[in-house]
């Protein structure tokens, strides 16, 4: 997508239709200086609309930041809905957290502050944990994404949703790799090889998204 477009669209469709606690949110992180790591929010308008469309209740988060896609999954379940949200960094998180308050959804949120690899491990010993999940949103090490990938297709039920973000790394997947900036060549490798597993899976129905930094949509089969 060109700038123009991007533009566009966030100034048309996505900013004056952006609740007030995420606008909020989205200005007390810009002081962090990883500012940029929050998920884009014509993206995040994307996945409320999928969090909507499949009456999501008990949902994964991997990769929290401040929140954005946190709150915005907590604006969007129902009451009694629950989000596992992992992370290590906890700092970040209560940058965030006072904007989840005074939203009054902190109570849709359960923050474990773990490496996810291993949280994911803990939910899965709890047998009730398995296909319990209708729905998770993965934006944390890239270099995880496949292992994550194979406990969420047990966690997550058939019908259910899964998320990735960040897998067209800045365009460089499509790109020739010596046009490639020194520091974006290792994500892009574990972005090749990540998106062509998914591709190859069968037990996924996926859809790549060209929004944000690149979305694709996984809805599990069987
Ligand atoms: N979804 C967030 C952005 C996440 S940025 C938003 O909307 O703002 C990526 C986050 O992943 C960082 O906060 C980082 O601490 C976390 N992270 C990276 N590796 C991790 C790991 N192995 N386990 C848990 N969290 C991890
Ligand atoms: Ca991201």
């Amino acid at each position: 997508m060109t700038r123009h477009c991007c533009r566009y669209l966030l100034d048309t469709s996505v900013y004056p239709n952006e609740p007030e606690p995420l606008k909020e949110l989205r200005e007390v992180s810009a002081s962090h200086p990883s500012y940029w790591m929050g998920t884009a929010p014509d993206a995040g308008q994307l996945m409320g609309i999928l969090l909507k469309l499949i009456n999501a209740k008990r949902t994964i988060e991997i990769g929290v930041f401040t929140g954005y896609s946190l709150l915005l999954t907590a604006l969007t379940i129902p009451e009694d809905g629950k989000i596992i949200a992992i992370d290590v960094d906890r700092e970040a998180y209560e940058m965030g957290f006072p904007i989840i308050k005074k939203a009054s959804v902190e109570h849709k949120v359960n923050f474990v502050k773990s490496e996810a690899l291993q949280a994911l491990d803990d939910l899965m010993a709890d047998l009730d944990n398995e296909g319990s999940f209708d729905f998770a949103f993965v934006d944390a090490d890239k270099v995880n994404y496949l292992n994550y990938h194979e406990r969420l297709m047990k966690l997550i039920k058939v019908g259910g949703l899964v998320v990735y973000d960040n897998t067209l790394w800045r365009g460089t997947v499509a790109m020739p790799e010596d046009a490639v900036g020194e520091k974006y060549k290792g994500g892009r490798k574990l972005l090749l090889e990540f998106n062509n597993l998914l591709a190859n899976d069968a037990r996924v129905q996926i859809c790549h998204a060209s929004i944000g930094d690149g979305m694709t949509i996984c809805r599990r089969l069987h």
